[in-house]
């Protein structure tokens, strides 16, 4: 048994974050500045994309693209019933209305042909989520957006490194939304970017996220002289700081080392888990890259002999901390009442929802955590 508890989803915080956040506090700037320029430089780079716009949330860049894209109230937005209730309160923020359509059992993605059942004339745009960092089948869902005059945002919560067909999620839609939440692939405690090729959706982004001001704060108070601003629109209050962007900016440069990591604990779990009765996740097609954000098992009780919740509780006294990554929306009571959602119009996600589990697949864990997440798991379902 081990001493500490593994806490599920530990972020790698290492020297050179220290450091940069030390230097804002000691320099005394806290607030949005350059920091978080250089932060969306390195995101923008990476992602090979022209325009991040940095925000304090993946939320807040959810809501406001559907903002900029211009949602109006009673406009559809159809997503995924698989997926963390931020992406469906972030059209709800909107004044949208969300429409689910069910995902495919193997990708565990919005299913497009579930999503063209949901089409109706008040259908404006598709969310899709790259679910625990698997692509979308994006050249399926955009064709379904050009065919009926829709915007596309693509949720990259789980999705920094994912690519399709050699493309980088979050740049195939109009607008894509990163999270650097603390469980996230990269982290800055509470983080979000948005990324587009349009650069006049990103000064929208980046002016509703100051308060519809014209001029940003820092370009206010910076050692060229005060500037006059105007109020452009009502805005929003969530732009990022350069508290935050100092871990960001550098934790992006370690990206690719704790994929390879990630990569080496999650080829482990197939090998040492495969031949227990549990549903481990699917291989994904050679030309896109998976994102390694979660590594979900599914616990179907009649053949694992215990039901999800059992295994968790097991895990957990064995001190593994795990995650449900998702309970699907339908399960939730505000979303049955307000939206009329039930569970057995999405079925698939339902039956995930019942039965899925996340292991442990932080950089942060050392060769004897992964021993003992498989030792935990093989006792438990012995
Ligand atoms: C974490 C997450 C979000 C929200 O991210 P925040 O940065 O915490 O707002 C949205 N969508 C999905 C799929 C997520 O996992």
């Amino acid at each position: 048994m081990r001493d500490q508890y593994l806490v599920f989803g530990q972020p790698l915080v290492e020297q050179p974050e220290i450091d940069e956040v030390v230097d804002s506090l000691r320099k005394s700037w806290l607030g949005t500045g350059p920091k978080v320029a250089e932060f969306e430089r390195r995101i923008a780079a990476y992602k090979q994309v022209p325009h991040a716009v940095a925000v304090n949330s993946c939320t807040a860049g959810l809501h406001l693209s559907c903002l900029v894209l211009g949602l109006r109230p009673g406009d559809e937005v159809i997503t995924t019933p698989l997926t963390f209730c931020a992406s469906v309160n972030a059209i709800v923020h909107a004044g949208a209305v969300p429409v689910l359509a069910d995902v495919d059992p193997v990708t565990m993605n919005l299913d497009p042909e579930q999503v063209r059942r949901r089409i109706t004339p008040r259908t404006r745009a598709l969310l899709p989520v790259h679910f625990a960092g698997r692509a979308c089948e994006m050249d399926a869902l955009m064709q379904i957006a050009s065919e009926h005059d829709l915007v596309v945002i693509e949720d990259c919560a789980h999705a920094i490194e994912t690519e399709y067909r050699g493309r980088p999620a979050g740049t195939i839609g109009d607008l894509g939304v990163l999270s650097f939440y603390s469980t996230k692939n990269i982290v800055t405690g509470e983080g979000g970017m948005v990324l587009t090729h349009d650069a006049t959706l990103a000064q929208r982004v980046k002016r509703a996220a100051l308060h519809g001001m014209s001029a940003d704060a820092w370009a206010r108070f910076s050692d060229d002289g005060y500037k006059h601003y105007d109020v452009e629109e009502i805005g929003f209050k969530y732009n990022m700081m350069d508290l935050q962007a100092a871990i960001g900016m550098h934790q992006i440069t370690r990206v690719e080392d704790w994929w390879q990591r990630r990569l080496a604990i999650w080829n482990r779990y197939l090998a040492e888990l495969s031949d227990l009765p549990l549903e481990l996740p699917a291989p994904w097609p050679e030309t896109d890259r998976h994102a390694l954000h979660l590594f979900t098992i599914l616990v179907d009780e009649a053949r694992a002999g215990i039901a999800r919740d059992e295994l968790l509780m097991r895990l957990h006294r064995d001190r593994i901390g795990t995650g449900v990554h998702y309970r699907s929306i339908p399960s939730y009571r505000v979303y049955q009442q307000r939206f009329g959602f039930r569970g057995e119009d999405y079925p698939v996600a339902w039956r995930i929802g019942q039965q899925t589990l996340s292991l442990p697949l932080s950089p942060k864990l050392t060769d004897a955590d992964v021993d003992d997440v498989i030792a935990a798991v093989r006792r438990a379902l012995a």
